[in-house]
């Protein structure tokens, strides 16, 4: 295994010793609601909708070579919080890697809705990229949050809107959307090298 892929999976690890947590309290980044699931880890506070099944949630986030779910991921005496605060640290660390990036200080929220509707009606149109018109997922920086549903997340959708978020905070002077977009795209074609 090459040596930069394990110390990113060491810090993967060392990143999980923020613990995870559940918790009823309610962020201003998100939605009201009680007894949504909150796990927290050194680059993310993660919330879940009630409906979401972590386990899914989880499973979705995979990859495709054995970088990390062969290493990590199949240890069964990880709970899937931990394996999935891990996975999205994981991906973080990478992330900046392929782009020679790294803000300081940089923690994220990642919401985590059931479904579209929930999504659309949390979030507001300004800011949010559209597909379809819809939106599929999102990043926005004002509330440093990626917002995803459990049918939309993957490996992928969490690795571009990642990079979005990684840029923003590295740039003082933004560049285009169409700049951004276009280091996003880079950040997951490359992913995987
Ligand atoms: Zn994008």
């Amino acid at each position: 295994m090459d040596k930069t892929i394990r110390i990113l999976i060491f810090a993967a690890i060392v990143g999980l010793t923020g613990a995870y947590a559940y918790a009823d309290e309610v962020s201003e980044c998100m939605p009201p609601g009680e007894h949504w699931k909150t796990i927290r880890s050194e680059y993310f506070t993660i919330y879940c909708h009630p409906g979401v099944k972590i386990s899914k949630v989880e499973k979705k986030v995979k990859y495709s070579d054995y970088i990390f779910g062969e290493y990590f991921c199949s240890r069964d005496n990880l709970s899937v919080e931990e394996k999935l605060a891990a996975k999205v640290n994981y991906i973080m660390l990478k992330v900046k890697k392929i782009l020679n990036m790294n803000p300081e200080k940089m923690h994220l929220n990642l919401v985590i809705f059931s479904n579209q509707r929930q999504l659309r009606r949390a979030v507001s149109e300004k800011g949010a990229e559209k597909s379809n018109n819809s939106v599929v997922s999102c990043y926005i920086h004002n509330k440093e949050t990626i917002y995803t549903t459990q049918k939309d997340i993957s490996r992928n959708v969490l690795v571009h809107e990642i990079a979005h978020a990684v840029c923003d905070h590295y740039f003082i002077i933004l560049p285009p959307p169409n700049i951004k977009e276009v280091l996003s795209q880079y950040v997951e074609m490359h992913f995987e090298e």
